[in-house]
């Protein structure tokens, strides 16, 4: 096959998997008449992901049968997600919706970036409409020199100290006392204002830059804690790791030296962890979480319930502190089927002697919810948003008088 170089190619490129040659032909066919793409079809799954990991060419988008023989589309998400894949992704399915949407829900939670789905016999608005919405990013004028400037612009922001964080307080559920914050981190783009992390935590990853990142937002984090600590206000800091720092063997000594230098009780500081699918070698892992907790730093296993935040996990490591994902959090109260996965991480917590944190308490019903169950610790828009540092004193000046007036509700013990 002909190879091209990034700069050499003038137009996107889309990948179209499907085990009948007639699906294939047909979309190709769609896609033709759509015109943007240069189109490659594969009715044998495993060649066309052996194009994507070896080619020099990815792909821009891969519109994928879920239904295949030999490598179904639940295998292939996995696949795409080990070797990194950052183009989009169409399911197709001549199977019911609910396994499209589950399809859906499944390479989201591999960090795969979804178009959406087709419906078999597909339909050429509908394929359309699904590129259109994304075709920004395939701007070709852009994509090439993307790339590589990404990796520049984010290593120059960096050492220009262009990352910030916001804290959002995190409160006991039956006191309404403010028992810390978390940290979350900003970039204060000179062009484009203030990004959240979706647009640089991942790509940070990509590049080799993660380390350097994370270490920043540590640094920034405790400082502001001992800010704090100075006027007054002892919080616990919670501040997020990629599962890179947690497969760094370095990353425990930088931690330890980083509270020294700021006087800081490593019992004061926790780790979030989330799991991923990033393939890291569980042993580096256990290695650095054991240290990072004989030294007294507490640990928290963020998005459970979602992801890749599951009982495994559990089963070989005690974690201080469990995050019950936002997804099951807001709206529980009308849902039962995350009701019932909220209960029963709740229990699971409770169980294995952890404190249970509930995120995305967006609402007074989401609050009443949690607070009908044994959750320690809430945390979201309800109680407070992400905030400047010196936001926090006058927010929690109000936020006694929220209690005061009755407005929040105390869990009963
Ligand atoms: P997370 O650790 O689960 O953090 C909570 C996210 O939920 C934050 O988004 C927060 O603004 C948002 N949130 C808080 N309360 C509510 C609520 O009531 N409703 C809703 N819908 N959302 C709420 P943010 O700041 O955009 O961060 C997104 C994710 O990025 C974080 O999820 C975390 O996984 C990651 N992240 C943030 N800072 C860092 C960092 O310094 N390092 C690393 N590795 N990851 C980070
Ligand atoms: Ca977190
Ligand atoms: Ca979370």
């Amino acid at each position: 096959m002909e190879r091209v170089t990034e700069e050499e190619r003038s137009r996107p490129l889309c990948l179209i998997v499907d085990d009948d040659p007639f699906v294939v032909s047909m979309m190709t066919a769609m896609m033709g008449r759509i015109g943007t793409f240069d189109v490659r079809g594969f009715v044998d799954p495993a060649a066309a992901f052996g194009e994507v990991r070896d080619g020099t060419d990815p792909p821009d988008v891969i519109i994928l049968d879920i239904n295949m023989p030999g490598m179904d589309g639940m295998a292939f998400f996995r696949g795409l997600s080990n070797i990194g894949y950052r183009g989009g992704l169409i399911l197709s399915s001549g199977e019911s919706d609910a396994l499209l949407r589950a399809g859906e829900q499944l390479a989201t939670s591999y960090g795969l970036q979804m178009l959406g789905s087709l419906s078999k016999p597909p339909s050429l608005e509908r394929l359309r409409e699904l590129l259109d919405a994304a075709r920004a990013d395939f701007e070709p004028s852009r994509r090439a020199p993307q790339r590589v400037t990404e990796a520049v612009e984010l290593a120059r922001a960096i050492d220009a100290a262009q990352f910030a964080c916001m804290y959002q307080p995190k409160v006991d559920m039956r006191t309404g006392e403010l028992v810390g914050v978390e940290a979350l981190a900003r970039w204060q783009h000179p062009d484009d204002g203030l990004l959240g992390p979706d647009a640089f935590i991942a790509q940070a990853e990509r590049h080799g830059l993660i380390h350097r990142l994370t270490r920043r937002i540590f640094a920034l984090a405790l400082e502001q804690q001992a800010r704090w600590a100075r006027q007054g206000v002892a919080l616990r800091m919670a501040v997020n790791a990629s599962v890179y720092d947690i497969g760094d063997l370095a990353f425990p000594d930088y931690v330890s030296d980083l509270t020294r230098q700021h006087g800081v009780d490593p019992r004061a500081l926790v780790i979030e962890v989330t799991e991923s699918g990033l393939a890291q070698d569980p042993r580096i892992l256990m290695e650095v979480m054991a240290r990072l907790r004989m030294r007294g730093f507490h640990l928290a296993i963020d998005d459970f319930g979602n992801g890749y935040s599951t009982m495994l996990k559990l089963r070989d490591f005690s974690f201080d502190e469990l995050k019950i994902d936002q997804a099951f959090v807001h709206g529980g109260a009308t849902n039962e089927r995350h009701a019932v996965i909220f209960r029963a991480s709740v229990d699971i917590g409770r169980q294995l002697g952890m404190h249970v944190v509930a995120e995305g308490i967006e609402d007074q019903a989401d609050w009443g919810f949690a607070a009908g169950h044994e959750v320690d610790v809430a945390q979201g828009f309800f109680v407070a948003r992400p905030l400047a540092p010196d936001a926090l004193l006058p927010w929690l000046a109000q936020w006694r008088e929220r209690i005061a007036d009755g407005e929040i509700v105390s869990r009963s013990r």
